[in-house]
């Protein structure tokens, strides 16, 4: 199957947003094994939104639309691909009673125009929307498809994953399965190089890797009739990267570095505490987004001057005058201190330059990362800046990666109680 992807936004042919969804639906179509060929931006009017929407179709079997559907009189996605497929509009009883739920629960108040919404092309599949009031649609005519998705990624991202996904299979014919190898301390590139033959040669599982800021994922995807049949074609597979890539998996199918990091501590009874400086309880704050962190963190102290660093955490005052707060020796005091304070199992901490400007002479991007348990301790210096000035929230997060990655490790080192 061929399909293409049209975004519809002024704001994004001005460049005011990013477009996201284009790569995520990219993604996702090439997961499930349609050929992607073509991707369109077009603004907000009628007649280039005509002339796109009959270009894609003329081409390709599939088009996917994401923006436009909102209840605004610039909103004229549905109604173009309706018209282009042959379709009326027919009011969706279904669809508006959802929409007023949603209305009712979020405590705000429907206007007139919402009711707009409520119109699907006739015959349609309506994907409805969990987290906003743009209801989704699929047509079809003559062997061509239209999927109108919200221009939100907040609602076209679980509108897919939920219900555009299962419906895509459908008409594919086939199922697909996938799993997400994790790993950390390499980039895309050099694992992409390790694994390039692996790519090139097998196409039923597939195999691509997808970077994000400090990390990189593989997934592996197969096609098959049923779950145990796509896992016998994915376990080989899995096996290979396992082999070649060991050392810098830190799980599969983990979801992210903080749910890895609480799941290694769930397991192994234990908790933790953090102290941090340049990151201001970003390592918390990642650890507490995962459900079930309130079993593993014990505290999150953010100390920012020296004074703080002594007083809360028990640096030496010695060490903060001779080494300095960006230190080695006095990130690991900290996280001892984090640790001892809180009578946690570890105590894990960052302190570093995060720039635009140095620190007590030293470089933006030089961080330290400390962990402390009763089993072992260690620190380690990184210099995570790139040179290309702007990159204060590019240091912090993958300062905050290194310490949820120490934990993990950490914690994976701990004897089991
Ligand atoms: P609404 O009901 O909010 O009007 P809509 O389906 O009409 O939704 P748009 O009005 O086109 O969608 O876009 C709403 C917002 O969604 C945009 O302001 C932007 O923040 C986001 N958005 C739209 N298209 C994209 C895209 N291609 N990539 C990323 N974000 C997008
Ligand atoms: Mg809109």
């Amino acid at each position: 199957m061929t399909g293409e992807i049209l975004c519809v936004g002024t704001e994004l042919l001005l460049g005011d947003i990013m477009n996201t969804n284009a790569a995520f639906l990219a993604r996702e179509l090439a997961a499930l094994g349609i050929s992607v060929y073509h991707q369109t931006v077009v603004g907000d009017n009628g007649g280039r939104l005509r002339e796109a929407v009959s270009l894609a179709l003329s081409r390709s079997d599939l088009l996917v639309m994401t923006g436009g559907l909102g209840p605004t009189y610039d909103d004229i996605t549905k109604e173009t691909a309706a018209q282009a497929l042959g379709k009326k509009l027919v009011w969706n009883q279904q669809a508006y009673d959802r929409m007023e739920a949603y209305f009712l629960r979020t405590g705000r108040v429907m206007s007139e125009n919402n009711r707009k919404q409520a119109l699907m092309p006739e015959g349609a599949v309506v994907f409805q929307n969990e987290n906003g009031t743009a209801p989704g649609a699929a047509l079809e005519t003559d062997g061509k498809i239209i999927v109108l998705l919200p221009g939100p990624p907040s609602e076209m991202e679980p509108m897919f994953c939920d219900q555009v996904r299962h419906y895509l299979e459908g008409k594919t014919g086939q199922t697909f399965f996938s799993r997400t190898v994790h790993l950390f301390g390499i980039g895309e590139s050099a694992a992409e190089e390790q694994l390039r033959d692996l790519m090139e040669s097998s196409s039923n599982p597939t195999i691509a890797p997808y970077a994000k800021t400090g990390e990189v994922l593989l997934r592996v995807t197969a096609a098959a009739p049923d779950r145990e049949q796509a896992l016998r074609l994915l376990a080989p597979a899995v096996e290979k990267i396992q082999k070649r890539l060991g050392p810098y998996i830190y799980g599969i199918d983990v979801g992210t570095l903080q749910h890895a990091a609480v799941l290694a501590l769930k397991q192994r009874g234990l908790t933790v505490s953090t102290a941090e400086s340049c990151t201001g309880g970003g390592v918390a704050k990642r650890i507490t987004e995962v459900p079930g962190a309130s079993e593993v963190l014990r505290a999150g102290i953010c100390t920012y001057t020296n004074e703080m660093k002594a007083e809360l955490l028990g640096v030496k005052e010695e060490t903060l005058k001779t080494c300095g707060a960006v230190s080695a020796q006095t990130a690991l005091e900290m996280a001892r201190g984090a640790r001892v304070r809180t009578g946690a199992d570890i105590g894990v901490s960052v302190t570093g330059v995060a720039g635009p400007q140095q620190s007590e002479g030293k470089p933006v991007g030089l961080v330290f990362v400390a962990v402390s348990s009763p089993w072992h301790e260690s620190e380690m210096e990184l210099h995570l800046a790139r040179g290309s000035g702007g990159e204060r929230e590019r240091v912090r997060h993958l300062a905050e990666n290194h310490a949820l990655y120490a934990v993990q490790q950490t914690a994976r080192k701990i004897p089991q109680r």
